[in-house]
């Protein structure tokens, strides 16, 4: 069965870990974690990179942050993986499920500001599939009432709003590096911080809430426990492993955006019957991180996905909305969003991964009718 997803490794990770392992040091914060940081930072222009033990991490960074108190509204849209919301609803914020639009999974930005009220502290855009959310007018909103907007970049390494990277226009933002991900490190995380009056408090939380990073740097003369914080730093191990990773980012990235390519040519040259293709709008470019499809009906994904099995390839659905969760339907507010249910049910993931071939995408493109 060709798998939906495979790992990819470059072949530099073990040897990266055998040094980070013979230098004695293995615990976070070290040479290697800085080398990731370092390129982020210089890539994609974050005032400050910390890596992290996962993205699902990195958003609970930035809801202490953001010192997210109960009581207090986020926006997020309901089609997304579960780490948007609960990394708020774990300082007992509420969350306000806003609805994708009718052709496309993102949060649809025209149904935000009826949602805003004045307890809201956030919005939360998800860049699904690492397809660019409408940033100018998450942006504009955000500061006309003064609200925090934290990028959800989990998919989106190496993806541009207007030429803009993403992760780099929010106050704040969190990538993923988890083996589904683009670039990975097993589990693995990125906090961006663009907005400098986070970073100070960021160091802090992000060592069990001491000021070891600044007595490092020697600017205070003894560390200790200043603030609130968590263990969100990784070991020398993973980040070791990311860097492998990072130094082949164009070669990963080419190669996902050829399969994704050939997908999109195949697939738009068919006269399909009741399936749409990924719309990618003309602010936002495509990371190749996953190729989906969106079907008329949940039984014509049930068809395409049993069929797809049958000739061994693995497809697969993606969330369900979380307002309908079984954890979080009885809190929902009860409004329909009826776009995110439609993705729910009629979206499908096929497989995209870096040893995929293209001959592999063709016979998976000819079983799609
Ligand atoms: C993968 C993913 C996450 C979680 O990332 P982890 O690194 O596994 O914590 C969060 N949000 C979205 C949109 C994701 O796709």
């Amino acid at each position: 069965m060709t798998p939906f997803n495979k790992p990819f490794l470059t072949g530099k990770e073990t040897h990266y870990i055998y040094e980070a392992v013979n230098s004695g040091k293995i615990s976070g914060n070290g040479i290697f974690t800085k080398k990731c940081q370092d390129f982020f930072e210089q890539k994609y222009g974050f005032k400050k990179a910390l890596l992290t033990t996962s993205c699902t991490d990195a958003l609970e960074m930035c809801a202490i942050l953001t010192d997210i108190q109960p009581r207090d509204e986020i926006i997020i849209p309901s089609f997304t993986f579960v780490s948007t919301a609960i990394a708020f609803i774990r300082q007992g914020a509420k969350v306000v499920f806003a609805d994708s639009y009718t052709d496309n999974p993102n949060i649809d930005t025209d149904k935000i500001e009826e949602l805003i009220t004045d307890k809201t502290k956030a919005i939360v855009p998800v860049h699904y599939a690492g397809v660019a959310c409408d940033m100018d007018k998450i942006m504009s909103l955000a500061n006309k009432y003064n609200l925090i907007v934290i990028e959800d970049a989990a998919q989106a390494i190496d993806s541009f709003y207007k030429g803009k990277p993403l992760g780099s226009i929010g106050h704040l933002s969190a990538f993923s590096f988890h083996e589904t991900k683009n670039i990975i490190a097993g589990e693995g995380g990125l906090l961006a911080i663009n907005d400098e009056r986070f970073i100070q408090r960021a160091e802090i939380i992000w060592e069990k809430g001491t000021n070891r990073s600044q007595f490092f740097r020697g600017e205070v003369n003894k560390y200790g426990w200043v603030d609130t914080g968590s263990s969100f730093l990784p070991s020398e191990i993973i980040s070791a492993f990311l860097y492998a990773q990072i130094e082949n980012l164009d070669t990963i990235q080419n190669k996902r955006k050829e399969l994704w390519n050939r997908y999109y040519k195949n697939l738009s040259s068919k006269k399909l019957d009741g399936i749409k293709l990924p719309n990618i709008p003309e602010y936002a470019t495509n990371n190749a991180h996953m190729f989906y499809l969106v079907c008329e009906s949940e039984q014509k994904r049930t068809t395409l996905i049993k069929k797809l099995k049958e000739n061994n390839y693995h497809a697969v659905f993606h969330y369900i909305s979380l307002h309908s969760s079984d954890y979080y339907i009885e809190k929902h507010d009860g409004r329909e969003l009826k776009n995110s249910d439609k993705f729910t049910e009629c979206l499908v993931r096929l497989p995209l991964f870096y040893e995929l071939t293209l001959e592999q995408v063709d016979e998976i493109c000819d079983l799609i009718v």
